[in-house]
């Protein structure tokens, strides 16, 4: 059988559960086999889903219930589920007691995060430096928006080398560090892009889309590759 992916739901919205097909078709194009896994709240069932699952992949989506990383609500907050929240932590949790393999785009790097008791800026206009603007205009996931800049050693200097030019679509940003992670990769304004946890063979996170710079961005099939690689 191939590598089994499980590929947690992105979001609720008039009573149906979604996930976005770029993360299906790159699991799928990478060579695993992609399994959507639905927001459900019965513990035993999230252990079975880790179980029967190789690897994991988080995906993008709205913003964290400010609460969940112990703050209150600021005005640039977007819409928040604190349902989806909470399961995807839940999730998130068992999946690294598991030591299974991780892939956390956009949302997912901020739910593993708060996961591990960090927190994110709720807006960018609360950080106390200057930003560039990382939710950018184009009409295209497929463009390229800024530079990231990957830490040497990193696992995401192994997979794309010193320097990416990758798509941004964020209002939000990682404050601070949550426990046994590392930041492996940053934009030159000083936001956190990419985070790892070392202790782990593979648990990586990513600010940006990579599932939907695949065209135009081929070496981005390294993350998905990696990803499938570690969960064998
Ligand atoms: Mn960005």
């Amino acid at each position: 059988m191939k590598t089994r992916i499980g590929i947690i739901i992105c979001g609720l919205e008039n009573n149906r559960q979604y996930v976005t097909d770029a993360y299906i078709q790159a699991v799928k194009s990478a060579g695993g086999l992609p399994l959507v896994l639905p927001l459900v709240k019965s513990k035993p069932t999230i252990l079975e889903y880790v179980t029967l699952c190789d690897g994991f992949l988080f995906c993008g989506g709205g913003d964290i219930t400010p609460l969940l990383f112990g703050e209150s609500p600021s005005f640039g907050i977007g819409n928040t589920d604190i349902t989806l929240d909470l399961f995807q932590i839940r999730l998130m949790k068992t999946v690294l007691s598991s030591q299974k393999p991780v892939l956390a785009i956009c949302r997912g790097m901020q739910i593993l995060n708060v996961a591990c008791n960090g927190t994110i800026y709720q807006d960018l206009n609360e950080t106390t430096f200057d930003t560039m603007n990382h939710m950018q205009a184009s009409l295209s996931r497929k463009d390229i928006s800024h530079k990231v800049v990957f830490e040497p050693k990193s696992k995401l200097h192994q997979l794309l080398g010193n320097f990416a030019y990758t798509n941004s679509y964020h209002h939000q940003a990682i404050h601070h560090l949550g426990k046994d992670l590392v930041v492996s990769a940053f934009t030159g304004d000083g936001i956190i892009e990419g985070i790892e946890m070392p202790s782990r063979t593979f648990v990586v996170g990513v600010q940006w889309h990579p599932e939907s710079m695949l065209e135009s961005a081929p070496n981005m099939k390294q993350l998905f590759h990696a990803l499938i690689y570690y969960s064998k």
